[in-house]
């Protein structure tokens, strides 16, 4: 959701006169707003429909912001199920301090 299209370049070969276009996405992260930088981790949601192929997907740049946006979230009419990002090695403390395991 929070992806816009910044910029598309059509690129026209001298030669043959075929053209490709280009496209840069930026990314904004759905609970603070702010441009995320995609050379770096960041985390993905995707919301799933029975009926849909396609899926909502939802950019974050760090688990807090997940958490966030995770406790106001409300599931769209026909919501399936709900992809979690993916947690790499050195995000496993994190991501476990914000999760509450019960004993
Ligand atoms: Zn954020």
């Amino acid at each position: 959701m929070g992806r816009e299209e910044k910029s598309e370049e059509t690129n026209q070969c001298d030669k043959c006169g075929r053209s490709d276009t280009e496209t840069t996405w930026i990314y904004a992260c759905d609970a603070c707003n702010k441009e995320i930088d995609t050379r770096k981790t960041y985390l993905e949601a995707s919301v799933h429909r029975r009926s849909d192929v396609s899926a909502n997907r939802y950019y974050f740049d760090e688990w807090k912001c997940y958490v966030k946006w995770l406790s106001k979230f409300k599931p769209p009419k026909g919501m399936w199920f709900m992809s979690l990002p993916y947690v790499q090695k050195n995000e496993l403390e994190t991501y476990k301090s914000y999760i509450r395991f019960k004993k």
